[in-house]
């Protein structure tokens, strides 16, 4: 379909096809032998929108937009390769986005060498920076889905609609292992499983990018990974705080979602802006170089995070001034560096270290080099902007039904007693919480806005929660008493009572109470929390509505799983909605009344404590054990949910698990199979999910892995065999000396509520 519609383009626009690999290594190396060392550095340096006009509004206005001089003075003079962002952090329709990056690329492609500049922005749900675009959920809710045509589609639409923005690269996807509910951007990320975040990330850089990677196709865009290495797991789980990550424990659980997504193509990659192990992951030459570069043969461009080479200097005080941070950073393997305030310190001060010879010009080239082939690959210098008049699915219905479809297979089924979900059409509804009118609290960060607080003003036409609902049942049915509000104009968890009392009389009227509680948007370091346990005003809240006898629906909408323990007995089903999107209400709604069937299952550990927010892949010892002869510590995994669960309206029975050799050497394959049988009276999906447990080993194994996953449809009473492939290598671990292996000995298989035993034989060769 991409080549349709690029032949289509082609034939309206007169445009060049994508160039080949040979193609285009050849034109970069001609590129790099007319540069001067000022114009490379000028390559290397990305400026944002937004900072350089920083307290004077510069582009408040915006429309029609204008260089002005300080922005000229960075492409002319500078030469600046990139920009970034949106200014006034404010989206803007796509024509308008064709005119500021029109007007950039003008200044920009009347340089010497008319190079065109790289334009980045975060669509990392959707393109959220264009009003009208398609907004999907975030990635939290993607991984819930396990879906991967799903994901693979939302980043085409994606891509799509980026493009047709006339931006061409993207800060996404997430592959950060959020495995720390405390931290803020969990819920960026595919959740806390390396194997989902690997299959997953993969999807989405193949999404953005198209099968063969090839970008130049102008409804594909440039994916970036990040944020390399280790971003979500700050010891203080709060963001951009020191992380101590042994070196097995960083290859075992962050590598892989990074290695999978490089191998699918990926052109670029942004650093975490955090410290490992007291090295600020920036000066890190060992990540950045050797672990990047060389072992893992990543051939991309490597881009710094917010400002995060001047941090070497001011924030993390490894580097005694800006130049010697820029030193460290270029030294370590850092190709471009995103500069939010001072572009000519940068340049001014790479172009003095290569003179001075502390940085090498063979590193300057490499840099150039990584960026030149993102720029050619992407067909820029043949067209830097495009024509939103030329994306007629923009913004279509096709488009948000896809939206709508990721986020009915996202929301998760958490509790049901005694099947009081689906509700009934005529039932008498009191809908209430801080949640249950708000578009901000669906769609979370990076929406419109950084923060996401500017999402009412351009999606008022999707309905929230209340909408949703009322659309289902009628208005006449549906009451509505907020309870608590968010304070949307102040800190993101401020929060007020709002007809408390109100609201709890109005529960003894209804049939039934939908009470809507989580958090309010948020991204980065104002989302960082102080306590895990959801809000006392909301814990109030569902106390006051649950005193009066009828039965409650909790629906969670947050970024994280904030703790419900002290009050989730009074409620009779939870529905955990992550942060599903512009069509989020509607499904839910679709969900509660019984039009769609749940299938999400969860991609991270519920907990049910604040301290115990251990991931599924603990250690035994993390758990009571009940083994005979084994003192028993009391130690107790006792999540309020676990990783990986979901209900269904339907039922569904798992039948023989069965292994087609018992022992395997590490030529073989295993071949794994099981029947799937939907034993209830309605049609529904069902992931079917793969575990293994390594029994013994030379370091203390997990009690389990998730190995595979796969989503099967169902209708009533229809059985399905799936079968599975595994290899000694999907089972292996990293040793002690930071070596991939597999040791011999015996493992469990679990499928469902099955379980068979199987053995390694000479496995660890790999
Ligand atoms: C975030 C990145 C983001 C960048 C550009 C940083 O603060 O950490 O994830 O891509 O800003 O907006």
């Amino acid at each position: 379909s991409s080549q349709a519609t690029f032949a289509q383009k082609k034939k309206s626009t007169s445009v060049k096809p994508p160039l080949t690999a040979a193609q285009i290594e050849t034109k970069v190396e001609d590129l790099l032998k007319q540069m001067t060392l000022e114009e490379k550095v000028g390559q290397m340096a990305q400026i944002t929108l937004d900072v350089i006009g920083k307290g004077d509004n510069r582009f408040a206005s915006f429309e029609p937009f204008a260089l002005d001089d300080k922005m000229t003075d960075a492409l002319v003079h500078y030469k600046i390769g990139s920009v970034l962002n949106t200014a006034n952090n404010r989206a803007r329709t796509p024509q308008v986005w064709n005119d500021i990056v029109s007007k950039i690329q003008d200044v920009a492609m009347k340089n010497r060498l008319k190079i065109p500049v790289l334009y980045g922005v975060d669509a990392i749900h959707g393109t959220t920076y264009t009003v009208g675009a398609t907004m999907f959920p975030q990635q939290i809710a993607q991984a819930a889905s396990r879906n991967r045509e799903l994901v693979r589609k939302g980043a085409e639409i994606t891509a799509y609609e980026t493009r047709a923005s006339s931006i061409p690269w993207t800060f996404s996807p997430v592959l950060d292992l959020g495995a720390d509910p405390r931290f803020p951007r969990q819920w960026e990320g595919f959740g806390e499983d390396p194997y989902i975040g690997s299959e997953m990330g993969v999807q989405m850089v193949k999404g953005y990018e198209g099968q063969d990677n090839t970008v130049g196709d102008y409804d594909k865009v440039a994916s970036c990974m990040k944020h390399f290495l280790g971003y979500g797991a700050p010891t203080s789980g709060k963001d951009r705080t020191p992380a101590f990550i042994p070196d097995d424990v960083l290859r075992e659980y962050h590598l892989p979602a990074f290695k999978a997504a490089i191998e699918a193509g990926s052109h670029s990659i942004m650093i975490n802006s955090g410290i490992i192990n007291n090295i600020p992951v920036h000066s890190n030459y060992n990540l950045l170089t050797k672990l990047l570069k060389e072992e893992l043969g990543f051939k991309g461009l490597v881009v710094t995070d917010w400002g995060d080479i001047e941090n070497l200097h001011r924030r993390d005080h490894i580097a005694k001034d800006d130049k010697e941070a820029i030193m460290l950073a270029i030294n370590a393997g850092i190709d471009m560096s995103m500069i939010p305030y001072q572009y000519e310190t940068f340049c001014n001060g790479l172009v003095e270290l290569v003179k001075e010879g502390k940085v090498k010009q063979e590193r300057i080239d490499d840099a150039v080099r990584r960026i030149l082939k993102v720029k050619y690959a992407l067909n820029l210098f043949d067209k830097p902007v495009t024509d939103s008049k030329d994306y007629p699915k923009f913004g279509s219905k096709e488009f948000e039904a896809a939206s709508y479809q990721m986020a009915s297979e996202a929301i998760t089924l958490l509790k049901n007693d005694g099947n009081v979900l689906p509700l009934s059409k005529q039932a008498k509804v009191l809908v209430t919480g801080p949640n249950a009118n708000s578009m901000r609290t669906l769609n979370g960060g990076w929406t419109y806005s950084w923060q996401g607080e500017k999402v009412e003003e351009f999606a008022s036409k999707y309905n929230t929660i209340l909408e949703a609902v009322q659309t289902k049942v009628g208005a006449a049915n549906v009451n509505y008493v907020p309870g608590v509000s968010y304070k949307m104009d102040g800190k993101y968890y401020e929060e007020a009572a709002d007809k408390m009392d109100e609201a709890a009389e109005a529960a003894k009227n209804a049939d039934v109470v939908i009470l809507c509680l989580g958090e309010n948007s948020y991204t980065e370091k104002p989302g960082d929390l102080q306590d895990l346990n959801i809000s006392d005003l909301q814990i109030e809240l569902a106390k006051k509505v649950a005193a009066a006898g009828k039965p409650v629906i909790l629906v969670l909408n947050e970024g994280r799983p904030r703790l419900i323990s002290r009050f989730e007995p009074l409620m009779k089903a939870v529905v955990q909605t992550y942060l599903p999107g512009n069509f989020g209400g509607d499904a839910l709604a679709s969900i509660l009344f019984g039009d769609i069937n749940p299938s999400g299952k969860l991609p991270y550990t519920y907990p049910r404590y604040a301290n115990a927010t251990i991931p599924y892949f603990h250690k035994l010892s993390e758990e009571q054990t009940k083994a005979e002869g084994v003192y028993n510590y009391e130690a107790d995994f006792n999540p309020q949910y676990q990783f990986g669960f979901g209900l269904s309206y339907t039922t569904f029975n798992y039948a023989n698990l069965k292994l087609n050799k018992t022992a395997i050497t590490n030529s073989d394959e295993l071949q794994v199979s099981i029947d799937v049988t939907n034993t209830g009276s309605r049609e529904g999906k069902e992931v079917v999910q793969l575990f293994t447990s390594d029994l013994f080993a030379s370091t203390t194994p997990d009690v389990k892995r998730l190995r595979r996953f796969e989503k099967l449809s169902l209708k009533p009473g229809e059985t399905k065999t799936i079968t599975f492939t595994l290899t000694v290598k999907d089972l292996a671990f990293v040793n002690h000396e930071g070596v991939w292996t597999t040791e011999d000995g015996d493992f469990d298989l679990m499928i469902g509520d099955q379980k068979v035993k199987f053995n390694v034989i000479n496995g660890n060769k790999l």
